[in-house]
């Protein structure tokens, strides 16, 4: 793939942008513009990042936060006490459902990946405080992302907690049921989890981001182990089954990468030894995931022979 490529999938790809819609049950994401689409691709092997469109424009990184999130949990409580908590099941229900535990009658909630499964990622952070449990959050994602300019944006933050009545119904279901092992403060972790969600992010970072997880665990950009291969390893494996909400099954059918995306409008890519690929277009399909970005991606993956099940 050669920058003249790259830049034609993105011109290719971007009509799409018009068969989706931007989020704005969070009033926020509204207001952004939906006619955007970048790429960015980084190349493990080469140790090379190529990127086309709005591949450096900041925009909330939404439900891939719950990544990151999930790979500081297994750091701080080990991966036996992070999935006692969480399972590693599709719910086939919405990303903010509550019926899958309750039909269930569960003792924690099914995936990481899901709302419920985020809270008590979350909540299993380390920090004596929501700002201390944060402020880990943000310089983790720095780390990963290899960007010191990761920040959190206070007007979507705002936004989000203003409007997060769903999340916090599954927060104290969650508690009711005491499902919470260590924290159990739930306004508290509720603003975490808003904050983490509100966290700005590029194309460009979640290249990086995929690029570490493809690399099992050691970044690319410097030789370092930043997550264990353990971890690298689990988090695709819930990305394949459950990376794209309602839409995981029929994407592992057609595109067949692991991969993960938010409301902001990005997918984090991580293509095991090759890729790590980050894309941004934040007009959505009624599951919640950006139209262009997955046109872009079915190519993309299709070009350069991506699919894991091939
Ligand atoms: N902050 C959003 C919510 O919990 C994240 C959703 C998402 O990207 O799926 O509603």
């Amino acid at each position: 793939m050669n920058q003249t490529e790259l830049d034609q999938l993105v011109e290719k790809n971007f009509k799409y942008y018009k068969d989706g819609h931007v989020a704005d049950y969070i009033p926020a994401l509204g207001r952004v513009n939906p006619k955007q689409l970048g790429v960015a691709l980084y190349d493990i092997q080469n140790n090379a990042q190529m990127s086309a469109g709005q591949a450096n424009v900041r925009f909330a990184i939404e439900s891939i936060s719950k990544v990151p999130v999930l790979l500081l949990a297994i750091k701080d409580r080990g991966m036996k006490a992070v999935f006692e908590a969480v399972g590693a099941e599709p719910t086939g229900f919405a990303f903010n459902s509550i019926l899958n535990m309750e039909i269930n009658h569960l003792k924690h909630p099914m995936n990481p990946f899901v709302n419920a499964g985020a809270l008590m990622t979350s909540s299993l952070v380390k920090g004596d405080t929501d700002e201390e449990r944060f402020g880990r959050i943000l310089s983790f994602m720095q780390e990963l992302m290899n960007d010191d300019d990761i920040t959190l944006d206070n007007e979507i933050y705002e936004s989000e907690h203003a409007t997060c009545s769903i999340n916090r119904s599954l927060a104290y279901y969650e508690l009711g049921n005491n499902m919470f092992p260590f924290d159990k403060d739930v306004e508290e972790i509720i603003d975490v989890y808003c904050k983490q969600c509100s966290i700005l992010v590029t194309a460009e970072d979640l290249s990086r981001l995929g690029a570490l997880l493809a690399n099992n665990g050691v970044a690319p950009w410097s030789g370092k182990r930043l997550i264990s291969q353990e971890a690298a390893t689990i988090t695709k494996s819930i990305m394949t089954t459950a990376g794209l909400y309602n839409q995981s099954g029929d994407y592992s059918f057609h595109v067949g990468v692991p991969s993960k995306s938010g409301v902001g409008g990005g997918l984090m890519v991580a293509s095991p030894q090759k890729y790590g690929i980050g894309t941004f277009s934040p007009a959505l399909d009624k599951d919640g995931n950006s139209v262009a970005g997955i046109h872009l991606l079915t190519d993309l993956v299709r070009d350069l022979n991506l699919n894991i099940f091939e």
